[in-house]
């Protein structure tokens, strides 16, 4: 069992390392941080909380991944507005006004007020439990004129740094919200057939009509990225049928690399799908748009 969600930690001091590893292992304990607008989480959401937590700690060790023990304490409710401040501070991609954060540096996860929507709360919870459970790195480095350790988070998830023109930018993140995506599809089919469901969950699940169940319960993020995810899942299958049985088996790799932390497979692969340097260039340019994005936009002319 992780202590916090770092998994490693590099850097060429160890005191350094250390440090490092206590201050996080402390964050995540002790929740010290301030925020200035979180509310009390109602006994529902403290339930579903619990619930989610021991139901992705199985997920990620079946993915090869290990468990984390996220306490209700570490999930904060508060208003939207203070959660795009964060997300501005904290966050290393281009801020998409996000409803939910997973901060490392503060081993928090964040959320705006659902207002009793305890089908919200749970996709976006699973979404995030999934970023705080996934492979995460760091670097600590010594800051020569403030003479302090830094951190510098090198990997979460699938999502790395990469040096370009010598600057330092985030890559994979497209791919790796997509993993994520998908994937709190695939924990939410099961989840809400648990018998351990909390009953509050249980009857707004029973009340949302046939016709609505997709948009209720599984939401609607990041749905570009997902398709071209299965888009690239489909080519390697096609390519690769002595290997898998489907393209759901290609994501399953997916799923395995962005917990245990174990890339090269995956790379392998989409390096022998699409071609030498084929992984590297989805890094510094994204995904491929996909084959229904195209489709949508030929109509569309
Ligand atoms: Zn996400």
């Amino acid at each position: 069992m992780k202590e916090s969600s770092a998994d490693r930690i590099f850097g060429k001091f160890e005191a350094g390392k250390e440090s490092a590893r206590h201050l996080l292992a402390k964050e995540f304990k002790e929740q010290e941080y301030k925020y200035e607008t979180e509310r009390q989480k109602t006994k529902e959401e403290l339930e579903i909380i619990a619930f989610v937590n021991e139901f992705t700690n199985t997920v990620a060790t079946n993915f090869g991944g290990q468990s984390l023990d996220v306490q209700q304490k570490n999930v904060h409710v508060l208003d939207q507005s203070e959660i795009e401040q964060l997300d501005k501070i904290f966050s290393q991609k281009e801020t998409t006004h996000p409803s939910s954060i997973f901060i490392a540096s503060l081993q928090a996860i964040v959320m705006s007020d659902k207002k009793g929507d305890l089908l919200a709360f749970t996709r976006e919870l699973v979404h995030e439990m999934c970023h705080f459970k996934a492979f995460q790195s760091l670097e600590v480095r010594l800051d020569p004129d403030r003479k302090m350790w830094v951190g510098k988070n090198r990997r979460g998830g699938l999502a790395i740094e990469i040096k370009r023109d010598k600057q330092k930018e985030a890559a994979f993140v497209d791919l790796n919200e997509a993993i994520i995506e998908q994937l709190t599809g695939v924990i939410l089919e099961n989840l809400t057939k648990s018998n351990d469901l909390p009953d509050a969950l249980k009857k707004q699940i029973e009340k949302v009509p046939n016709e609505q169940r997709e948009e209720k319960i599984f939401g609607a993020v990041y749905v570009p990225e997902q398709l071209r995810l299965i888009d690239i899942a489909e080519k390697i299958y096609g390519k690769n049928r002595d290997r898998f049985k489907n393209a759901g088996e290609v994501l399953r790799l997916f799923y395995k690399s962005m917990f245990s932390g174990e890339l090269l497979q995956v790379a392998r692969l989409i390096e022998k799908t699409f071609g030498k340097g084929s992984f590297k260039k989805i890094g510094e340019e994204g995904l491929p748009i996909s084959q229904i994005e195209k489709e949508v936009a030929e109509e569309e002319k």
